[in-house]
């Protein structure tokens, strides 16, 4: 089964600092290469690695990738279990069985597996509608996916499955497995992009190459939350990717919306999202507008306009530990640019991506400069993970978001 293995070599095994047992014991995912102290042979990318204690004790299996800091990232630990394909399959069942319920049939679109924290560490697999997309992050799950396709097959029947590979892993899947980026894995070859359902608006997602799997499936609640407080407002959807805050909006009541971002591609997505709900009387009297712009240039410069309903949602502004401090002090000054462009009673969502910055340290922010302000406002709420983006260990909790509404006058 372990098809990275040879047949004829003996079984990876590793012994970790006290450190790494302790916070493996304790439920943390990862182990680096650092942590490391003996490796019975080199391994090969995406075999079974098996951890040993101290004590030389089983203590956990997880798969290898000799390419990445990130050594192992851990399938199970504690007892012993041989990992074949009726074990991913229950992996894969009751990841299914945790989201029974969630979604009825006004909702196609939605995250089946998320990573690590539904037991498969690197590796997404999201739903839209009859088209399932596999994201891998980690080459270790590259020597599997022959296995996982068929079971994805046998227990979601889709019409077809896409393969998406995070940018650090392409050049390997290429020339190692001759896997590329939006492959097809099975069914026909698709010929755009893929229509679903989100509480009953209809989206398109460009599942072979638009960003994550195609569209962001985490903010479903927010853009639900935004729509029951959107009723004639005038909505600024900052970084507003494929638009999904504004149809929302549109259907909530707004009296218009706006979409900002620096992407064209995005903004076409925009309108095309627009266009696929006019059914829908409220988002056809909706005025819409797009702009292309930098979001940070476009706040500074432009003439006073106002908005009664803000969504500043921007892409992950530190990546690493070390961008922390700096990313905060960006949003800090994107939240007094756009508070200048809010009408008194206006509201201001704010969310945030980085996993970098805790949700106690944005929501701080956020007070700090709506005080700095010097108007008197009320938090209306503070959100985190959907339930079908389970985090169940600190870098897993990436998704926050504030909501504030501000009082007339000063
Ligand atoms: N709110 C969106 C997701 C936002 S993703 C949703 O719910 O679907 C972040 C978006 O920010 C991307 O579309 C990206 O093109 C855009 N972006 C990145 N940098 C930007 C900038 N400086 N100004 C405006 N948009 C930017």
């Amino acid at each position: 089964m372990d098809k990275a293995r040879e047949n004829s070599s003996p079984r990876l095994h590793l012994r970790v600092t006290p450190t790494a047992e302790w916070k493996l014991r304790s439920g943390h995912p990862w182990l680096y290469a650092e942590s490391i102290l003996e490796q019975n042979r080199p391994g090969e990318v995406g075999e079974l690695a098996v951890i040993y204690d101290r004590y030389n004790n089983f203590l956990a299996i997880g798969l290898f990738d000799p390419g990445s800091p990130l050594r192992v990232r851990v399938l199970l630990v504690g007892k012993a279990q041989r990992i074949d394909s009726a074990w991913l399959r229950g992996r894969l069942l009751a990841a299914i069985e945790r989201r029974d319920g969630l979604f009825d049939a006004q909702t196609t679109g939605y995250r089946l597996i998320n990573g690590e924290s539904d037991g498969w560490p690197g590796l997404v697999l999201d739903r839209y509608a009859s088209t399932l997309v596999l994201k891998v992050y980690t080459a270790a799950w590259l020597p599997w996916l022959a296995e996982i396709t068929p079971l994805l097959q046998e227990e979601l029947s889709p019409e077809g499955v896409i393969l998406r590979l995070s940018r650090n892993i392409q050049p390997l899947a290429l020339s190692r497995f001759q896997l590329s980026d939006g492959q097809v894995l099975a069914g026909p070859a698709l010929d755009g992009r893929v229509i679903f359902l989100e509480t009953g608006l209809n989206f398109e997602a460009d599942v072979l190459r638009g960003q994550k799997t195609g569209f962001f499936l985490d903010q479903r609640e927010n853009r639900r939350r935004v729509e029951s407080l959107a009723q004639g407002r005038r909505v600024l959807n900052a970084f507003s990717f494929s638009g999904g805050f504004s149809v929302y909006a549109a259907r909530g009541g707004a009296a218009a919306v706006t979409d900002l971002d620096i992407s064209a591609h995005a903004l076409d997505s925009a309108r095309r999202n627009f266009a696929l709900n006019q059914s829908n009387p409220a988002v056809a009297s909706c005025r819409h507008e797009a702009v292309q712009a930098d979001a940070f240039d476009w706040l500074k410069e432009h003439p006073a306009t106002e908005f009664d309903l803000i969504i500043l949602d921007p892409p992950s502004m530190a990546r690493r530990e070390s961008e922390r401090a700096r990313a905060i002090q960006a949003y800090a000054q994107l939240l007094r640019q756009a508070r200048t462009w809010l009408s008194s009673e206006g509201i201001l969502v704010a969310a945030s991506c980085s996993a970098h910055v805790s949700a106690m340290e944005f929501f701080e922010t956020v007070r700090q400069t709506a005080r700095k302000s010097g108007r008197r406002f009320e938090e209306i709420d503070t959100t985190g993970h959907p339930p079908d983006h389970p985090a169940a260990f600190p870098e897993a909790n990436y998704l926050k978001s504030v909501y504030l509404r501000f009082e007339a006058g000063k």
